[in-house]
């Protein structure tokens, strides 16, 4: 009995606690989780590409005093700037009280995710029927984008520089556009495809229309329908297609998941399920110590590289341009400054358990993830924060009673992916991988919890105040 009794208190001390989230918040935190994932839903159905969240984001900003950075300007303490790139990453600060040099709190994330692009010469009919070539964006299992809904999101840039905006698909009585599939009836050559190949790079052809422009014998009717629609919508020809950004995503809208509601299913929560609560994040930070600074980038899905990706230089010529209002340098901001690089984890699946180190994965409901290192083959490709610094992360997370875990992603060699975090960490920041476990990632429907989603606005709210 005594013995017993010493055990249970040793273990009481030693051991890791429940980890489940639901077991350890208060009623009020449930209900702040649900308020939040409320609005976060709201963000995602209208921010459906890289270019839309850009956009909502900078009029969350906007609309909570935040104002475009200008080279030079006068700051203080409390003081909110932006800069957009492009239209489609953006970054804000909110300028502290300590001094610039003492370094800034960077939140990072990222808000392009998998899709099918259009191709720049993508209409063409056959057999009287209209169809899309695309090249996919980012890592999709090409199967799962066959017989579903799709919308059109993007810009055309015409042949006279004007620029018109394409959203289609979403509202309610818009058309959708779908990647047509083989019966099963007709399938047996195509089940006995790799599964990487069920659907090939250029079998995934979107069908767009099917009738043809009027009762006459000109071949290429139905083309012609299309583009006259086209026109007389987006005075758009042809030609247009060539110099413009058009996205094919899911078309469908978030919604709750489980009979509990405790899940949200969307396409697109990688990476904005981090995006928003950043965003969240730095709009409801007021006077922070550290200047407080949100970066939402681009094309993180396709190795960010590109002017709008974080492998470009146009984070740190934002923090060049803070640190000159100060006269202080750059670099030695950036080399004072500690960052949560924030993008989704996969969560353990109880249908998939095989790829999954059980003691070191990520779970839904535990809170938000830590991620020390990602990479692959041997860590290869990952900024692996120090003890150091996650000791920081750790004892600041524990000290604002934020629930949190730590995760790997998946088994040793069973496959492996990596972040932002790497190129920040390049820069001379203190940096570590934070964000919310999905399932079904990179799925054109992935699920997260609503409590890992508050759980990591938490943990960015004490990182930046
Ligand atoms: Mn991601
Ligand atoms: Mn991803």
């Amino acid at each position: 009995m005594e013995e017993n009794s010493v055990s249970k208190e040793l273990k009481e001390k030693l051991f890791s606690k429940n980890k489940h989230a639901a077991k350890r918040i208060s009623i009020e935190e449930k209900s702040a989780s649900d308020s939040f994932a409320k609005d976060y839903m709201e963000f995602l159905n209208a921010s459906k590409t890289e270019r839309e969240a850009c956009a909502n984001a900078e009029k969350i900003l906007k609309d909570n005093g935040f104002v475009p950075f200008q080279i030079g300007m006068t700051l203080k303490a409390g003081d909110k700037v932006y800069r957009n790139n492009r239209g489609k990453a953006i970054v804000a600060a909110v300028i502290g009280s300590a001094s610039i040099t003492d370094g800034v709190h960077i939140c990072a994330a990222h808000i392009d995710s998998p899709r099918l692009d259009l191709k720049q010469n993508p209409l063409y009919e056959d057999h009287e029927m209209a169809l899309f070539k695309t090249h996919y964006y980012g890592g999709i299992k090409k199967y799962q984008w066959g017989a579903m809904p799709l919308s059109l999101h993007g810009v055309v840039v015409k042949s006279d520089g004007s620029t018109v905006v394409v959203n289609i698909g979403e509202d309610e009585g818009d058309p959708v556009f779908c990647v047509t599939d083989l019966l099963p009836h007709l399938a047996e050559e195509q089940m006995k495809r790799p599964a990487g190949s069920l659907l090939r790079g250029e079998e995934l052809n979107i069908l767009v229309g099917s009738l043809p422009f009027n009762n006459d014998e000109e071949s290429e009717s139905v083309k012609l329908g299309i583009l006259n629609i086209l026109n007389e919508k987006y005075g758009m020809t042809e030609d247009d297609f060539i110099s413009a950004e058009l996205e094919a995503v899911p078309a469908y809208h978030t919604c709750d998941v489980g009979f509990d509601r405790s899940m949200i299913g969307s396409y697109g929560h990688d990476d904005r399920v981090c995006a928003y609560p950043a965003l969240r994040a730095i709009v409801d930070c007021k006077a922070p110590v550290h200047t407080a600074v949100v970066v939402l980038t681009d094309k993180e899905e396709t190795g960010s590289d590109g002017n709008t990706g974080l492998c470009s230089s146009y984070l740190k010529y934002f923090i060049d341009d803070l640190a000159d209002c100060f006269g202080a340098k750059g670099r030695h901001v950036l080399s004072a400054s500690q960052c949560l690089s924030a993008d989704v984890n996969a969560a353990f699946d109880p249908t998939f358990p095989d790829v999954m180190e059980q003691k070191n994965c990520a779970y839904i409901n535990r809170g938000v993830c830590v991620t020390k290192f990602t990479g692959a083959r041997g860590k290869s490709g990952t900024s692996d924060a120090s003890a150091e610094f996650v000791g920081v992360v750790r004892r600041l997370l524990d000290s604002k009673n934020v629930v949190w875990q730590t995760g790997e992603l998946g088994k040793v060699d069973a496959g492996g992916g990596g972040t932002v975090a790497a190129y920040i960490a390049n820069l001379d920041v203190d940096t570590i991988d934070v964000g919310v476990p999905v399932l079904c990632m990179h799925a054109p429907f992935e699920v997260v919890s609503k409590l890992d989603v508050y759980m990591t606005y938490r943990a960015f709210s004490v990182f930046v105040e």
